[in-house]
């Protein structure tokens, strides 16, 4: 399958090598505390430059979900649904990923992190219905 995958560079690097552990971690500013996603060298709150990864457990709830009939990565079951997930670390962090839950998402519904292994060294954010 032709497909595009992710590419890092300097600010995301971290955040990447953190997913293929199955680790999510976020931007934390080190001037005014606020959390950042996607990784960027500049916090938009502040200005500042400085940040510290800061782990996260990937808990949130569902912002919004769609349903996709076209393959964008090699494994993944069609038709795939990608959720955006709001995370409870911060009210306006939302995170795309995949769906591994049964049934369609719900907006609103907690949901828990899993991860999805597409290539050797890459995986993805997903995630599940929390219980
Ligand atoms: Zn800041």
């Amino acid at each position: 399958m032709n497909w595009r995958q992710p590419r890092t560079d300097r600010d995301s690097a971290e955040w990447w090598a953190a997913v293929a552990r199955h680790e999510l971690v976020l931007q934390c500013c080190d001037g005014c505390g606020e959390l950042r996603w996607p990784p960027r060298a500049m916090c938009a709150g502040c200005g500042g430059f400085g940040w510290t990864w800061r782990p996260s457990a990937g808990d949130g709830t569902v912002a919004s979900w769609i349903r996709s009939h076209r393959p964008f990565a090699p494994g993944l079951p069609l038709p795939h649904v990608t959720v955006l997930v709001r995370l409870a670390d911060q009210p306006d962090l939302l995170l795309p990923g995949g769906w591994t839950g049964t049934g369609e998402p719900r907006t609103g519904d907690p949901v828990r992190l899993r991860f999805a292994d597409i290539e050797p060294g890459l995986s993805l954010l997903s995630w599940e219905a929390a219980p």
